[in-house]
């Protein structure tokens, strides 16, 4: 069966522990296992940037109004 690396979508050889083209671990049969890892990852630094987005808008609004 051919697995392909969750991370970067290279194709797998059969007895990979490790992607050779990112270094990511292959967990076997469980994708779900490192989706729901990197899920609040990406939630957080989501919300980090729309605050960053809002405090770089506000700033703009605060120096151009004044
Ligand atoms: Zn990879």
């Amino acid at each position: 069966m051919v697995k392909f690396c969750a991370k970067c979508n290279e194709k797998m050889s059969e007895g990979d522990i490790l992607c050779k083209y990112c270094g990511t671990f292959l967990t076997s049969g469980e994708p779900s296992a490192a989706a729901v890892q990197e899920a609040p990852q990406s939630k957080t630094g989501r919300i980090v940037l729309i605050i960053v987005i809002i405090l770089v808008i506000a700033g703009l609004l605060v120096y151009f109004l004044r």
